[in-house]
């Protein structure tokens, strides 16, 4: 039987992620602290910051020359919500990387789906490894959106007939699409949340471009945010010297 009000069993249709900080422990100190420890031993965070000159050419020495291991002395934890496929990608980011995903087997999925908004280009042209996304027709929007629905709404009675009849969660759950929001926590530290967005972003500064999918770029774009806050310093090192990590 299914376990969940009525009322909360409406599909709805997101074009958007969120991408939540919950917990970090980050900042351009933890660089600094961990590759001073080669030269001078351990040193208090006020000797640390004392130069700040010195600091950022230190991080930015690091960054260039690909001095990696300081930078995996911090943590950032993130709450995602993304439709699975971009988890999918997303996980196989395997190194410097934590996850914990909600479970369609302990509870029942939600009808959350992915639609894409008017922004997201749908037509892609050009062959594998060279190509570019450009626009769609207004008729290609709306058949999107109409069959997206459509058949998400079609699964999800499914997903539900099966629960009513008292088929396990897990076994119901085959029905269900790619498209279908899931969430996860993911934490990271500032060397692998760089490979991340050196593979999973699109920016003018990179010098080794990527073509990642949008949605998950989407995700990769708002983990940015809130790193370059938290480590303004080794941000602009990633910046500076064409977003590879180190
Ligand atoms: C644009 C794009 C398209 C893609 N298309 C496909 C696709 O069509 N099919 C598909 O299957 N995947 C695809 N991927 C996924 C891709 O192959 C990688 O699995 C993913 O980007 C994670 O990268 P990574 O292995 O470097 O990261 P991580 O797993 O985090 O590893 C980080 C680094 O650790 C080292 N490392 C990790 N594991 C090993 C190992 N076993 N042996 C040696 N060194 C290791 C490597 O240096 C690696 O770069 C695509 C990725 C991108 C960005």
């Amino acid at each position: 039987m299914s376990d969940t009000p009525a009322e909360d069993l409406k599909p709805s249709f997101r074009s958007d992620v969120t991408v939540e900080l919950v917990k970090h422990s980050a900042a351009d100190a933890d660089v600094l602290f961990a590759a001073r420890v080669s030269t001078v031993g351990e040193q208090s965070l006020e000797e640390l910051q004392k130069d700040p000159e010195r600091s950022k050419g230190l991080i930015n020495y690091l960054m260039r020359d690909r001095h990696g291991s300081p930078f995996e002395h911090n943590s950032m934890t993130f709450f995602i919500s993304a439709p699975i496929f971009v988890f999918r990608e997303f996980m196989r980011h395997r190194v410097g990387w934590s996850y914990n995903e909600e479970s369609g087997r302990y509870r029942e999925l939600q009808p959350v789906f992915y639609v894409p908004d008017a922004d997201r280009k749908l037509v892609q042209q050009g062959r594998p490894g060279k190509y570019v996304f450009v626009e769609g027709t207004e008729e290609q929007q709306a058949l999107v959106e109409r069959t997206m629905e459509t058949s998400y709404v079609q699964a999800y009675e499914a997903y539900q007939e099966m629960l009513a009849a008292g088929v396990a969660r897990e076994v119901a759950r085959s029905v269900l699409p790619v498209g279908l929001f899931s969430s996860m926590y993911a934490t990271c530290n500032a060397r692998s949340l760089m490979h991340f967005l050196g593979l999973r972003t699109q920016h003018e500064l990179a010098k080794v471009p990527s073509f990642p999918q949008r949605e998950i770029e989407m995700v990769g774009e708002k983990m940015e945010q809130e790193w370059a806050r938290l480590m303004p310093l080794t941000y602009a090192a990633f910046n500076a010297n064409g977003r590879v990590a180190p």
